[in-house]
């Protein structure tokens, strides 16, 4: 890590020497965690260019990632050092950011904004607070967090010191925790109908950004406390109220180790003359999944960099959504070298970047 983030202690007092921007990039990315540049002094993404800002410019078809540029935000986050070492080599004052998803992070973001609490009834989603408590004081995400701490009889995760904790300029905390069962948590921001923990508490994870520990803005640093670099791993009870409160997609609750069945119901298919993209991609998952029968010498990485080949291309191809494909690749990797996903999501990245060159239709020859 960049010696400045060794610094331990609760004072924030690092501000005199946050660390260089690569630097800070390329240790976040050695972590497993995607980075992508923000405009300097800001917490904003980084412009994408022109022909990304016209009006119906869909990022999903969008080139300018494959040919090294920054736009759309979180979405061309990378791990590639080579990548990273042009974008902050040749722009040394950009901040840099983490993609949450593809990183695995659930980020807890308690927020101090000063704006006017709302009705009692959303200060805690889905949990009613009896009338004759005076919820008046309920104005920060500390407050909110603290209550529903306390209401399920559980630690306070603002006082968690096993965990990375970033104190942010305008006094909000991010709390850092890893999401370790592969279920594909859903940002959300404190203020939202539909999908909130609490008041003034935003969730960073799948479709959300946060700002890297360290980091510069026009307004201070982003700056560690206490002691711990890495963040834990997402306390159970936290994942059940992120549940509760809808942070889990619809199709997605929860789906524990689809993924050798999915692949042995897709060879199934395939011998049974089944739809053919399920074949093909079934037939390659199950390759990766099957190498969990050999620890070692199994041709691993090979075998995954030809199945997230083989998905880039489905993907480009438009038989596959580009999430779900990348999630059965990291399922089925998961599966067969449990505790290697940083490698696993690195090999995954470039296999499926390379694929998606060349559009595949299985069955049709190109
Ligand atoms: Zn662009
Ligand atoms: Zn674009």
């Amino acid at each position: 890590m960049p010696a400045e983030l060794r610094v331990s202690g609760s004072a924030p007092t690092v501000a005199a020497d946050s660390p260089q921007p690569l630097a800070l990039a390329r240790w976040c990315a050695s972590h497993g965690w995607p980075v992508h540049p923000l405009v300097p002094g800001r917490k904003t993404p980084a412009a994408s260019c022109s022909s990304c800002r016209q009006p119906g410019h869909d990022h999903r078809t969008c080139l300018c990632r494959t040919e090294g540029r920054w736009c759309h935000g979180f979405h061309a986050a990378t791990l590639d050092m080579n990548r990273i070492q042009q974008w902050w080599g040749q722009h040394p004052q950009m901040g840099v950011a983490v993609a949450c998803g593809p990183a695995n992070l659930v980020v807890i973001d308690l927020d101090t904004h000063p704006t006017t609490p709302p009705d009692r009834n959303r200060l805690l989603p889905g949990i009613s607070i009896a009338d004759d408590i005076d919820v008046s004081a309920m104005t920060t995400g500390f407050h909110t967090m603290a209550v529903l701490a306390a209401l399920r009889g559980q630690p306070n995760p603002a006082d968690d010191d096993t965990t990375l904790r970033v104190r942010t300029p305008s006094g909000g905390l991010h709390i850092w925790y890893r999401a370790t069962d592969g279920r594909r948590w859903q940002s959300s921001a404190g203020s939202g109908k539909n999908r909130a923990l609490a008041w003034q508490v935003d969730i960073r994870a799948e479709g959300g950004y946060i700002v890297a520990p360290g980091t510069r803005t026009d307004a201070g640093v982003y700056t560690p406390v206490g002691t711990p670099r890495i963040p834990a791993p997402l306390p159970a009870w936290l994942a059940h109220e992120l549940q509760r409160t809808h942070h889990l997609p619809a199709s997605h609750v929860p789906a524990p180790r689809p993924v050798p069945g999915r692949a042995r119901q897709a060879v199934a298919a395939a011998r049974h003359g089944g739809d053919p993209v399920v074949a093909v991609l079934g037939t390659v998952l199950a390759e990766v999944a099957d190498c969990a029968s050999t620890p070692e010498g199994a041709g691993f990485s090979e075998k995954l960099n030809r199945a997230a080949y083989t998905v880039g291309g489905l993907v480009a191809a438009g038989h596959l959504d580009e999430h779900d494909g990348r999630t059965a690749l990291l399922e089925a990797a998961r599966h067969a070298r449990p505790g290697q996903e940083h490698r696993a999501e690195a090999i995954i990245r470039s296999g499926m970047t390379a694929g998606a060159r060349r559009p595949l239709t299985p069955g049709s020859r190109p």
